[in-house]
């Protein structure tokens, strides 16, 4: 019994790592992003019923991939992490449980809820204004080095407005391709010969990653910031919850998810997935959930953090749309 758990064990992680490198390195997934999830929770059970079996290498306790060194790395002061999921109502509810259980007192909770944009995560970090760095995520410790790709992202402003922004200010959001621009490229592609992107996902991590910034230029990347990083040498103070700090970054010209709410309780969470949800194929870009997070920074602080992902933080995915049809040649340059 013991030795089928275990083989089982090795089998899942085996598996899942060959599914991260294809998907986090090569940009060239080779199954639904269901099927990952359905073994990522399968693996997952497993784990929480044999806890002597963690392995700190297992995917559950990991963040992305490996970062390709051909772009030079950043160290990320600040860990770029995951999220956690929730599949159903059911796992968001005991999401908001867990988070109760934790503070062990009875208070009411606001949540800022966002759009789980499908896109790739990247770090920016702004000195006195100017943009002087671009990053992936890469494994949430070290990150590629993208700087020269970003700053062709046609709506991230290099330098910021006013002058209140901290002296040095990191901001973390997610690059993606709306639909439009997604089919634009892919008739562009499809007639010169080229390569076609599966989906606008795939199309926004492999023009991103690309070693000549050039080709990332002529690509339709936009990008919609979500926090912030590292600050340090505030002008002013900052908010003391996530959507106010949103606010800041707004104001000093960041650009916003326009979607993005703040309720005053996990009723409110409710509506805001059964809207989103019922409006998701009308939004201009594709998102594949909602981020649900606990608005109050002092809260967020007391939650802390797991191994990979925040405590006060969840991201409540929609039921999976459609499986992938086999993947076409997805472009890749590095
Ligand atoms: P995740 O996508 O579940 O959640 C974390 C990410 O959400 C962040 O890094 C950020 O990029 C993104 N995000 C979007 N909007 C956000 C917002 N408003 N606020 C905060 N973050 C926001 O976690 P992950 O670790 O990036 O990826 C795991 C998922 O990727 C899997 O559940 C699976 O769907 C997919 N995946 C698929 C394959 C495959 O082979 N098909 C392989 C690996 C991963």
């Amino acid at each position: 019994m013991q030795t089928a758990i275990t083989e089982r064990l090795a089998q899942l992680r085996t598996q899942l790592n060959d599914y991260n490198y294809q998907y986090y390195v090569l940009d060239d997934p080779s199954v639904p992003d269901a099927e990952y999830d359905r073994l990522m929770q399968e693996l997952k059970a497993l784990e929480s019923q044999h806890p002597d079996l963690i392995s700190p290498d297992s995917p559950t306790q990991k963040v992305g991939g490996e970062p390709v060194s051909a772009f030079g790395e950043v160290e990320h002061e600040v860990p770029m992490l995951s999220l956690d999921n929730a599949f159903d109502q059911d796992e968001f509810r005991a999401f908001e449980k867990r988070i109760r259980d934790r503070l062990k007192r009875e208070l009411s909770i606001s949540y800022c809820c966002e759009p789980k944009l499908d896109g790739l995560a990247v770090s920016l970090l702004y000195e006195n204004g100017k943009l002087v760095r671009g990053a992936t995520r890469g494994d949430g410790r070290t990150g590629e080095n993208i700087t020269a790709n970003v700053k062709t992202i046609a709506n991230l402003p290099l330098t910021l407005r006013g002058e209140d922004f901290p002296a040095r200010l990191e901001v973390r959001g997610e690059v993606f391709m709306t639909r439009q621009g997604f089919e634009q490229l892919n008739q562009t592609q499809a007639k010169k010969g080229g390569k076609v992107f599966v989906n606008p996902r795939n199309a926004a991590a492999g023009s991103l990653r690309q070693l000549d910034s050039r080709i990332t230029a002529s690509r339709p990347l936009r990008i919609y910031l979500y926090s912030m990083g590292l600050v340090e040498g505030e002008r002013q103070p900052l908010a003391d919850n996530h959507h106010g700090r949103l606010q800041q970054l707004k104001s000093w010209g960041l650009p916003l998810c326009p979607e993005t709410r703040l309720v005053e309780d996990s009723a409110g969470c409710d509506r805001f997935y059964t809207d989103i949800l019922g409006r998701r194929d009308s939004l201009g870009y594709e998102i594949d959930g909602v981020v649900i997070k606990v608005d109050n920074m002092a809260l967020q602080q007391e939650l802390g953090f797991v191994a990979r992902a925040p405590r006060w933080a969840i991201a409540w995915k929609f039921p999976a749309q459609e499986e992938m049809t086999r993947l076409l040649d997805v472009e890749f340059q590095v």
